[in-house]
């Protein structure tokens, strides 16, 4: 009985069909999450990972020129 307790104790309950509501108003349910209500920022129906290839090549085209600024920044202060 009180191994019973302990085991209730540290193990999380897991929730099935968890309502998961994004900022965009976009609403779905997701299985096994640990709390019974999720609030997300992003989700796949708004996401630009998700809503198509061209917004995603781009976000990578972006970061690349990023890093090479950084890269560039980088080689200037070990010159200096
Ligand atoms: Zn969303």
């Amino acid at each position: 009985m009180f191994n019973n307790k302990m085991k209730k104790g540290i193990h999380p309950q897991y929730f099935q069909n968890v309502k998961v509501k994004c900022i965009c108003w976009n609403e779905f349910t997701v299985d096994g999450a640990t709390v019974e209500f999720i609030k997300v920022e992003a989700c796949p129906a708004c996401h630009p990972a998700y809503t198509g290839t061209k917004t995603k090549k781009v976000a990578k085209g972006r970061m690349e020129k990023i890093l090479e600024k950084m890269k560039k920044m980088e080689q200037l202060q070990k010159a200096a």
